[in-house]
């Protein structure tokens, strides 16, 4: 009997012994490919023996040393690069252990920044629905995702929740792509002035929403009208590049491609690239002054802040996907793997929406690519295909919204920046059979 408690106690998952480039190994040898870098965790694939080496190197000299008495050298340095590297005047570095502590922390450092400036009226925090912001209760307050929260709810902060930007569904027909952006931000300015025009902290999303939707980017000029209207009322813009950023959709940060700048960014997936636990909070000069005039100090904090070895690793990663060009291979392979998914699935009769940036592409699965109808949540079509795409040998990211309302299932890949041209092919391939076994019968699609 294992003792691990597992995420599903009544399935007990095989034994992970190995990691090869783009590949996991089990303990009776059978390979998997990483298709989707575990949860867009495994950007430089597994084995890195660079990313390695500068782990092992730290853990020699010093493995932990706490932030309330010291700083330390990876610390500093991870911190120079990414606030070197950051959009805009994102200048001031929070170390953490992974994407929950960051998006936590920036909820909290958004509050205490209103706070220090004497607006203590502001108390809302606007999401969107379909959204996943990490499993904390202050950061599944913030998610807009049904099922997630369902049974929390009564230990969850009411955030507000509006729509999400996602074009596939939500646009109507008589819409241009641009038009239904800026009705969908407009919702924004409709719930601040709902709940009062100077009563807001802050408005949190994802550039490229993952978890929840499959990799959908907002429209053209969606964001820059939301950060127009988080400025008209003085509401913090957050971004949640936890799955997003760090070179997966392109650019080294996925807001990068909007053209605009958060008061707060949460980084932290790729990050530590699965070699160690590490997450970011970035936010503006403007936040840190306010905090270091006022009080002088974040209330808040975790005992793994700053992580020596954590640092180093996200240093070297960082390194890496700087001197390796990882930022320019992801569009081009993104650009590959995108022609093969629409090689593979245009057409598909069950098919609805093929989409993404970079290497982080999503499908969406309906019963009917006309009327975009669902399948039946009955049918459990995600997890079904996460299983036979298991056992096919890839790992790939299947979800399904549909306890969310209309979302329906859909699959998110996000494999690792080292991912070759005939690994592409294996990928589809596979989930090409795996889809065909797994859905329902009587669809066109199905393999009978
Ligand atoms: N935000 C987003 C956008 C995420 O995708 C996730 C994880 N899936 C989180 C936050 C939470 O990150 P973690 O699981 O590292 O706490």
């Amino acid at each position: 009997m294992s003792h691990v408690f597992p995420r599903h106690t009544k399935v007990q998952p095989p034994v992970a012994v190995a990691g090869e480039g783009c590949y996991l190994i089990d303990s009776t040898g059978k390979r998997y490919f990483d298709g989707s870098g575990g949860a867009a965790v495994s950007c430089l694939g597994h084995g890195d023996p660079e990313i390695i080496a500068a782990v092992q190197e730290q853990a020699g000299k010093l493995a932990f040393a706490h932030t309330g008495f010291f700083t330390s050298e990876p610390a500093e340095a991870l911190a120079d690069k990414l606030a070197a590297l950051a959009p805009g005047n994102l200048d001031r570095v929070y170390l953490v252990s992974g994407g929950s502590e960051a998006t936590e922390a920036a909820i909290k450092l958004a509050r205490q920044y209103h706070v220090e400036r004497g607006e203590t009226q502001r108390r809302h925090v606007i999401a969107r629905k379909q959204s996943y912001h990490g499993n904390t209760l202050g950061a599944l307050a913030a998610g807009g995702n049904a099922w997630r929260r369902e049974q929390f709810a009564p230990l969850l902060v009411d955030f507000s929740h509006i729509s999400p930007c996602y074009e596939y569904v939500l646009r109507r027909d008589d819409e241009s792509a641009c038009d239904y952006g800026q009705r969908a931000a407009q919702e924004l300015e409709d719930e601040i002035l709902r709940l009062g025009e100077d009563s807001v902290i802050a408005f949190m999303a994802e550039p490229v929403v993952g978890a929840t939707s499959g990799a959908v980017p907002a429209v053209e000029g969606y964001f820059e009208r939301i950060r127009e209207i988080c400025d008209r009322y003085g509401v913090l813009l957050i971004l949640d590049e936890v799955m997003c950023g760090m070179g997966r959709t392109g650019h080294l940060f996925a807001c990068n491609h909007d053209g605009v700048v958060p008061d707060i960014l949460c980084i932290a997936k790729g990050l530590g690239a699965g070699y160690q636990p590490i997450g970011a909070m970035l936010c503006t000069a403007e936040i840190y002054s306010t905090i270091e005039n006022g009080s002088g100090f974040f209330q808040h904090g975790h005992t793994y802040l700053g992580h020596p070895v954590a640092a180093a690793a996200g240093l070297a990663v960082l390194t890496a996907i700087e001197e390796r060009n990882l930022v320019g291979r992801v569009r081009a392979k993104g650009d590959a793997l995108d022609a093969a998914l629409r090689e593979a699935f245009g057409q598909h009769p069950n098919v609805g929406d093929i989409r993404g940036r970079g290497l982080f592409r999503g499908i969406e699965l309906v019963s009917d690519r006309e009327t975009k109808t669902p399948f039946d949540p009955s049918h459990r079509l995600a997890a079904t295909i996460k299983k036979a795409a298991f056992a096919e040998g890839l790992v790939c990211y299947p979800m399904s919204g549909t306890r969310d309302g209309r979302v329906g299932d859909h699959i998110l890949l996000a494999p690792p920046f080292i991912i070759e041209d005939a690994q592409i092919d294996e990928v589809v391939g596979k989930l090409t059979r795996a889809i065909a076994q797994s859905l329902p019968k009587g669809s066109t699609g199905r393999r009978q």
